[in-house]
């Protein structure tokens, strides 16, 4: 009898249901992985919410590498019983951009561009051999995914923050390039907020304020704890004066982190920037158009528009350095760890509608299933 994999999978908007896959055969450049974490953020809230249907969600995975064929772990370089990162990409392999690492703009995963993309937590389980989601006991791994070994003095609890933390060291270094002396504007104290400051204190910065509402009381805490050296309830204070009274010049580089909360956070970036040559990270995906925007004072401050998606190979493989060094205490901003069968009120409790407290939250689909 085919031994079975039981898994979450999203059927419509806010509705999950839970099924039974047969456990894939493996070839020679294939393998299965056994997932310990599945973290969740900000874009899991957002897809939950759409048609989309027979997803097994879940695209920030660590597992072990179960069992795998011959030229698969030649290719990847681990075996089998190790701890791996994959990233949530399934690229080509022979563009541009991944001949650099950069995965995340190979025409094979975008999914904007492509309907037939494969991402991990994004495809169809119509597709064979189905198990495409972290939120399952197993996950397929084809030849061509992006596996990163995750260093044995790092848990999987500890590497299921390992994606946030590389979108931080991709967008705070990498796009803006923050480095020694950096004055810089972090909006929105969630993960990725919270894994910007990381990033940040890291690379020398000399300043780092963090912008959150009155519900975020115990995130901006957090934030502190990991190295931010002012925080500002936008809802008891007006922002802008602060962050002036603070840095008189205006701050270096501003990086929204608010998931999309609206125009304010982008007119509040362009109004905090220095005099000229500033740098806004922004997150535009979610948000179609944006009335009235200020273009003019983008282009009298000299300004420049960073986009921030994703992370390269890079930005992971520094990820999982910097969680084995435990310089921070990252522990701190992993509040909530649920089962397959607690998927739905995960989702929900990062989207602010579930569990009290929450900052990042992880499935382990072995938890509440044996
Ligand atoms: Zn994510
Ligand atoms: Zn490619």
């Amino acid at each position: 009898m085919v031994e079975k994999v039981p898994a979450a999978v999203k059927m419509g908007p806010y509705e999950t249901v839970y099924r039974e896959f047969d456990m894939p055969q493996i070839d020679d450049e294939s393998a299965l992985i056994k997932v310990e974490i599945a973290g969740i953020c900000g874009s899991d809230v957002k897809n939950y919410g759409k048609p989309i249907q027979n997803v097994i969600m879940g695209h920030e995975n660590v597992g072990v590498v179960a069992k795998a064929g011959r030229k698969w772990l030649a290719r990847k370089g681990v075996k089998e019983g190790d701890r791996i990162l994959l990233e949530h990409y399934l690229p080509d392999m022979t563009c541009e951009w991944c001949h650099q690492g950069e995965y995340r703009h190979c025409e094979a995963t975008d999914w904007h561009t492509n309907p037939d993309a494969i991402r991990y937590g994004y495809t169809s389980a119509d597709h064979a051999p189905h198990l495409w989601g972290g939120f399952a006991h197993y996950l397929y791994a084809p030849w061509n995914a992006i596996v990163h070994k995750v260093p044995d003095n790092v848990t999987a609890e500890l590497a299921g923050i390992a994606t946030p933390l590389a979108n931080g060291i991709q967008w705070a270094l990498f796009e803006a390039g923050i480095g020694y002396g950096s004055i810089v504007l972090i909006q929105g104290p969630g993960q990725q907020g919270l894994a910007q400051i990381v990033a940040c204190k890291q690379a020398g910065a000399d300043c780092i304020i963090i912008t959150g509402t009155s519900k975020d009381a115990q995130r901006l805490e957090v934030a502190k704890a990991l190295g931010a050296d002012y925080t500002i309830d936008v809802q008891k204070e007006d922002p802008l004066a602060r962050i002036k009274q603070i840095v008189p010049k205006g701050v270096d580089v501003s990086i929204d982190c608010t998931a999309g909360a609206g125009t304010a956070a982008m007119l509040l970036g362009i109004a905090a920037l220095k005099r000229k040559a500033g740098i806004l990270v922004i997150q535009g995906n979610e948000m179609p158009t944006f009335p009235d925007f200020p273009i003019y004072k983008v282009t009298q401050k000299y300004a420049q528009l960073k986009s921030a998606r994703g992370h390269s190979y890079k930005a992971c493989e520094l990820a999982l350095r910097q969680l084995a060094s435990h310089r921070f205490p990252l522990e701190k901003a992993m509040t909530h760890t649920f089962g397959l069968k607690e998927v739905d009120w995960a989702i929900k409790s990062v989207g602010g509608k579930g569990a009290e407290g929450v900052i990042h939250v992880s499935v382990n689909p072995w938890k509440d299933v044996a």
